[in-house]
């Protein structure tokens, strides 16, 4: 069967490149291997009733241009902000509470600190001055320092080198949170170990680092940007769960008239004399097309799926420069009642339900933590962030029972001893366990639990080594470089096959940025006059997000 473009991957990535496509009048095919579309950003009923956010559980990055673009709202996706955003409770008994309402931010820091609660309006305000230079590039193709002189890429550093520049003696500031340790940031700014401590849990999501170690201050940065609502900074639930992005996508794309198949598992990219012709399936159904857009990780694109052989050798060894190590398990876990934190009793919905529990009560235990992570042993005392969007969105559960999401650090994926197979209910009761202490209602509360080890989001969601991003966001695999140098543009040494998913610019989250594609490029794929508005084509950049993304 011939299609005018194929997209390996079902994820929210790869049915925002589909989407765009099929409105720009091209005959697309999105091939998923699993029974559910979204990949990282799915919604599944676990357990009868509980629509769960398997992997990805709030939103903030999904941009709103897609959002605009796809009318993804007539699609049924929908944002819930929330408030407070945060809820640590400490050993002492004692909680802090914050954002987005700036007053009550600034009481529950003054309950610290009252100089940490001046101070958190000025680091915010340094962080916002990085991302006026930093976010408008996510949306961008990265330019190429390597390509012509008097190219495009050459007028976007130029306009790049100005940005940075009008940031005068702030430029320093910037460079240390793309390429710094976030500890050492927050460490100046602040004095209350308490709300160090919140802020630092941001720098280590999905990477096995503490936040000591240079390249975590950008983690933390990523984790400010993106927008709920249109009020910056600001994560949300979605409603129905995550899934709400992907399905949205997928209705927009299927309207646009591309068809997508789940059930169908890629296994390999078809080429001929250096070009692509199309996919064949693990059951050996082929299909043709010239364009072939990849939403799945390097490691599976390029090992995997083609004979690494044909691909040049300096590409190949970027490709095995690829850190794919991580430190993640996630577990999902039904509830008759919401928690009763010793700190802020209660079991209705309260402010201490909406937002993220952070559990890491001090620097030490961060650090103690990563250490066991080091040694190939998951942490003896974990980190645990948990959200229970059943305190805001009353569509997840039956009536009266919540969900909390625990995402847990450090879980090394390769272990020293065992198997992850072997030792996930031990670890899950020592999570259990440690939520305990601070809600004494917890463990005779749960109804169900489902542990996915690192092994799980490899075996599950085809994430390499476990990897959440695709591939580690370290600064040598970032924006130009991302995945390797001068193939940042989406395209690949393969002509014809491309890159949509989080391993390309700008990485991780469930973004779906999108870009200007010139109608040159475009024409790759025939005709593209039927898209508008011309020069410059609105496609999702990994094409053509990750191209969502
Ligand atoms: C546990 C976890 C928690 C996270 N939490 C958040 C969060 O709260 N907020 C946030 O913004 N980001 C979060 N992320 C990151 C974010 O979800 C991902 O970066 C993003 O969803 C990636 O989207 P994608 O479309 O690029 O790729 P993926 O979601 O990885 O999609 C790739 C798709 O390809 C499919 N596939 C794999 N192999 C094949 C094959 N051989 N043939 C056909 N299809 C194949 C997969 O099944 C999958 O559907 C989280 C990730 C994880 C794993």
């Amino acid at each position: 069967m011939k299609y005018d473009a194929i997209i390996i991957g079902g994820g929210h990535n790869g049915l925002v490149t589909a989407a765009y496509l099929a409105k720009a009048g091209k005959k697309v095919l999105v091939l998923e291997r699993r029974e559910v579309l979204g990949g990282c950003c799915v919604t599944e009923e676990v357990w009868p009733g509980f629509k769960v956010s398997t992997a990805a559980y709030v939103n903030s990055l999904l941009r709103p241009e897609i959002i605009k673009d796809l009318e993804l709202k007539k699609h049924g996706f929908e944002m819930l902000p929330r408030s407070p955003s945060s809820f640590s409770p400490f050993p002492d008994g004692r909680y802090l509470m914050m954002g987005p309402d700036k007053e009550m931010t600034h009481r529950e820091i003054s309950k610290f600190s009252k100089k940490d609660a001046e101070n958190l309006p000025k680091y915010e305000a340094m962080l916002e001055r990085v991302a006026s230079i930093i976010e408008p590039l996510l949306d961008q193709t990265p330019p190429d320092p390597w390509g012509g002189l008097l190219s495009r890429d050459t007028t976007r550093l130029i306009q790049l080198a100005m940005k940075v520049r009008s940031l005068g003696p702030a430029g320093a500031e910037a460079a240390e949170v793309l390429t710094g340790a976030a500890w050492p940031i927050l460490d100046r700014w602040f004095e209350s170990e308490q709300l160090k401590v919140t802020l630092a849990t941001d720098a280590v999501i999905g990477v096995q680092a503490s936040p000591t170690m240079p390249g975590t201050a950008y983690v933390l940065f990523h984790h400010v940007m993106g927008e709920c609502n249109g009020v910056r900074g600001v994560w949300g639930y979605v409603r129905g769960g995550m899934g709400g992005i992907s399905n949205a996508i997928a209705a927009a794309a299927q309207q646009a008239g591309a068809e997508i198949r789940t059930r169908s598992e890629v296994s390999k990219i078809l080429t001929k004399e250096g070009k692509v012709t199309g996919v064949a399936l693990s059951d050996g159904t082929e299909f043709q097309a010239p364009v072939v857009a990849s939403g799945v990780d390097c490691h599976l694109t390029f090992k995997k799926f083609l004979d690494p052989k044909i691909l040049p050798e300096d590409f190949q060894a970027a490709i095995d420069q690829i850190d794919y190590s991580s430190a993640t398990l996630k577990i999902n876990v039904a509830l008759e009642e919401l928690p009763n934190f010793t700190a802020l009793p209660g079991t209705g919905p309260g402010p201490q339900h909406r937002g993220t529990v952070h559990i890491c009560p001090s620097f030490d235990y961060l650090e103690q933590a990563y250490d066991d992570a080091k040694y190939g042993r998951p942490s003896k005392s974990p980190i645990l962030e948990c959200t229970m969007a059943s305190a805001v969105d009353d569509t997840l559960t039956p009536a009266g029972k919540h969900l909390m999401s625990m995402f847990i650090q450090y879980a090394p994926y390769k272990l020293r001893e065992g198997t992850w197979d072997d030792i996930k209910e031990q670890f899950a009761d020592r999570c259990f366990d440690i939520l305990n202490e601070y809600a004494p209602n917890f463990k005779k509360s749960v109804i169900a639990r489902q542990i996915i080890t690192p092994l799980d989001l490899e075996r599950t969601y085809g994430l390499t080594g476990g990897n959440i991003f695709q591939g580690a966001m370290s600064l040598h695999k970032m924006f130009f470089l991302r995945p390797a140098a001068g193939y940042a543009n989406y395209r690949t040494p393969i002509k014809g096959l491309y890159l949509c998913g989080a391993a390309a610019h700008p990485g991780g989250g469930s973004w779906g940025p999108v870009d200007e594609m010139p109608p040159e490029k475009f024409s790759r794929i025939k005709s593209a006059k039927d898209f508008s508005p011309p020069p410059w084509q609105r496609v999702s950049t990994r094409i053509a997000i990750l191209c969502s993304n």
